[in-house]
């Protein structure tokens, strides 16, 4: 018994160094890749799908290391929040798809760009007057902008939040509720923070399956929405059956694999040229 419990403990102790070198090792090399600028935008389209055009795009974070691989947000992007380099992280993307889009999207004033923000822009003003400075003298214009919230973790100060959401959309820019209907938030974080669109999570429309012919979750946000004047955009659109239920009940747009994943920036410019009319 004597032996398991220091083997046990031994056990526990190179766990938790693990865990502790770890963290250090990760932010050193998120920030090497801040610097070295790694981070780059995807394009995933996002489809009006009652007219079948193309009405925008998301932009969804990748890391191109320097080997060339490709990395998922879901492998750096918590590490990235938790370490405080969420802010400058989101600087070099915005950057880069003002590069990326001016051109194209000065030609196509309709399409608009989608850029997920973290909760920690809404500590205070500095993102308006970033999105002032970004955009201000590019192709991209700030009614083409759009900026989502996730509903998945809850604002820590509302008012506050409700005052810097304020400011951009005085500048034209458009704010979503990313997530919808996994959070806390429902009805009353809508309509405290006045979000323009409102995004339902994947999670909801998977639950559309052949045949079914109502959604509880699908449907509420819908009406709540509509109630609002809010568009509403579904999100993980997989299959033709989730797609013509959509469709069906009057959501307005939507992404997915059914119609293409994030892209890299030539391809979705290369699309914009075929489809962007
Ligand atoms: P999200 O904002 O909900 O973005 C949608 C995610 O679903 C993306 O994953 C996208 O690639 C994926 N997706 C889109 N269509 C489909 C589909 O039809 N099927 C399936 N299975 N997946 C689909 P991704 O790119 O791995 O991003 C994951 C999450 O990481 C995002 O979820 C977002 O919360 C976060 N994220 C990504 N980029 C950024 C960023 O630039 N800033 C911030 N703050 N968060 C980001
Ligand atoms: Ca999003
Ligand atoms: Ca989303
Ligand atoms: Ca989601």
């Amino acid at each position: 018994i004597n032996g398991l419990g220091i083997l046990i403990g031994a056990l526990i102790l190179i766990f938790f160094m693990r865990i502790s070198l770890r963290k250090p090792g990760q932010y050193d090399s998120i920030e090497q890749g801040i610097k070295r600028k790694e981070f780059i935008p995807y394009y995933q389209p996002i489809i009006d799908i009652q007219n079948g055009r193309l009405a925008g795009c998301e932009v969804l974070v990748r890391w191109r290391k320097a080997d060339g691989s490709i990395v998922s947000p879901g492998h750096f992007i918590d590490i990235a929040e938790a370490s405080g380099l969420a802010r400058p992280m989101t600087s070099l993307l915005m950057e880069k798809v003002a590069q990326d889009l001016s051109v194209s999207y000065s030609r196509h004033p309709h399409l608009k760009v989608a850029i997920n923000l973290f909760n920690r822009h809404f500590d205070d003003l500095g993102i308006v007057s970033e999105i002032e400075q970004t955009f201000g003298n590019s192709g991209v214009r700030f009614n083409q902008l759009v900026f989502e919230i996730t509903e998945r973790q809850p604002l820590e100060n509302l008012d506050r939040a409700r005052a810097i959401i304020a400011r951009m959309q005085k500048l034209g820019v458009r704010v979503a509720l990313d997530d919808a209907g996994t959070g806390h938030g429902g009805f009353a974080y809508l309509q405290k923070l006045g979000m323009n669109i409102i995004k339902i999570d994947k999670l909801f429309v998977d639950a559309i399956t052949s045949g079914c012919d109502s959604v509880p979750i699908v449907d509420s946000l819908r009406q709540m929405a509509k109630g609002m004047d809010m568009v509403v955009v579904a999100e993980g659109v997989e299959t033709e059956e989730q797609l013509d239920y959509l469709r069906r009940t009057g959501i307005d747009e939507a992404q997915g694999y059914i119609f293409a994943p994030p892209l890299p920036a030539r391809a979705y410019l290369e699309l914009v040229g075929a489809l962007g009319g």
